[in-house]
């Protein structure tokens, strides 16, 4: 299950930030997610509470935010909001689309102690 891997690469962010800045526990992640990332929110959730046992961030709550998958309609010339990365332009169904968000995963904010 990738979403474990990425859980680990979350916890090594968290170990780096509490050495820099200096805190020892984590209480609350927020991480972006957008929906053109592949990344299954439930599977995260499941993978992030095995992975924080018994570091700095155990019984942490994780709180997602999903971000929408923007990308440029060429032929619209316009903005336009898609579901999926090989989706079609919803006004016009053209395919010839710049993806330009949607495609993170980050952490946008932390609570700590
Ligand atoms: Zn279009």
């Amino acid at each position: 299950m990738h979403e474990m891997s990425l859980c680990e690469g979350i916890l090594d962010v968290l170990q780096q930030q509490a050495k820099q800045q200096q805190f020892v526990r984590v209480k609350t992640v927020w991480l972006e997610i957008g929906k053109l990332s592949s990344v299954e929110p439930d599977a995260l959730r499941f993978g992030f509470d095995m992975v924080m046992q018994g570091s700095l961030a155990e019984s942490a709550t994780l709180e997602i935010i999903e971000v929408d998958g923007q990308a440029w309609c060429f032929a619209c010339q316009q903005q336009i909001i898609i579901e999926h990365r090989y989706d079609g332009c919803p006004l016009c169904g053209a395919y010839q689309l710049q993806i330009n968000d949607g495609e993170q995963m980050r952490i946008k904010e932390l609570e700590v102690a």
